[in-house]
């Protein structure tokens, strides 16, 4: 649906596409039963999730995940965001290890999706690649998109749809509060 130009760089493409397997506000949602999540997972170089309560747990962290990057769209509190992360470190296991071509990199222990996209996360921070992915600043819509532009300045996923829809409820906003 999303244009090539939306594409994140490397590995940070599948943190993009892990927000997205949900459409808000009300779906579908790819992530819905353990077996469509098995599904994603597997499909995506994954480990597949082991339970219902892992599935639960992949969602919780897929909206953490938009949280932040709602915050790299100047929306929303940065502290909270980031401390929204912890309890996923607690069932995270990664290490350090060496890899011949790019040197010491963060590797998760069991391929698993919370520890793998969070390696991605930690290493697109390292490369200044994190901030350009973003969600989009339409509240029901915050689809996940990297930013391109030049200046970074791009606030939703689509000037099309979300953008032009903005602009116009602001200017009738101005309109109610101008005198006469
Ligand atoms: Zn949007």
């Amino acid at each position: 649906m999303s244009a090539v130009a939306d594409l994140a760089p490397g590995g940070l493409e599948l943190v993009r596409r892990f927000v997205n397997t949900v459409e808000l506000p009300n779906g579908p949602d790819e992530l819905d039963t353990l077996e469509q999540a098995r599904g994603w997972c597997l499909s995506h170089g994954l480990a597949p999730p082991k339970d219902c309560t892992h599935v639960r747990l992949l969602r919780d962290f897929r909206e953490a995940l938009r949280d932040l990057l709602f915050v790299n769209n100047g929306e929303g509190d940065a502290a909270s965001a980031w401390e929204r992360l912890n309890p996923f470190l607690a069932s995270t296991r990664l290490s350090l290890a060496v890899s011949p071509d790019r040197g010491l990199e963060l590797a998760p222990e069991d391929k698993g999706p919370i520890a793998s996209l969070l390696a991605t996360v930690y290493e697109s921070q390292l490369q200044g690649t994190w901030t350009r992915l973003r969600a989009c600043r339409k509240s029901s819509c915050r689809f996940a998109y990297y930013d391109r532009t030049k200046n970074a300045s791009r606030a939703w996923c689509s000037m099309a749809s979300c953008g032009n829809q903005a602009k116009a409820q602001r200017r009738r906003q101005r309109e109610r509060l101008s005198p006469g």
